[in-house]
């Protein structure tokens, strides 16, 4: 019950970060409803045979990959938008996770989920290759 309230009592910079953060989770949240209702509707018109043509039914297998791979992508970012908002209840919003200087808040204001500075970013995705 307290829990709740705390989310309710931000203010100045927390306040701004917490609208963004809820920004971003309704607008993926509204987008992958949307598009998991494009991809059943999709499957649906499979199964009832509306799609003949074999070239239509490849197109539409892969229209239908994609819409469902889409969506796994859009269920991590909502994972992290969570993550952030937890970081934000505990007041470590904004700290990187690697380093623990603070992310500026450019970069917040371009992905308010995000878990690493743009340095250690930057090294991590250097990592990976
Ligand atoms: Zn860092």
């Amino acid at each position: 019950m307290a829990k709740k309230k705390v989310q309710l009592n931000y203010t100045g910079k927390d306040l701004e970060h917490y609208n963004a953060l809820m920004e971003v989770y309704y607008k993926i949240s509204n987008n992958m409803r949307i598009r998991a209702g494009e991809v059943l509707d999709r499957s649906s018109a499979d199964k009832r045979g509306v799609t003949t043509h074999m070239a239509d039914i490849s197109s539409d297998n892969a229209s239908h990959e994609i819409g469902l791979r889409q969506l796994s992508e859009d269920g991590d970012v909502l994972t992290l938008v969570e993550y952030a908002l937890e970081r934000l209840a505990h007041g470590t919003y904004g700290k990187c996770q690697d380093c623990g200087e603070m992310i500026s808040e450019a970069r917040l204001k371009v992905r308010p989920y995000a878990v690493f500075c743009i340095k250690c970013k930057t090294k991590r995705e250097e990592m990976e290759y």
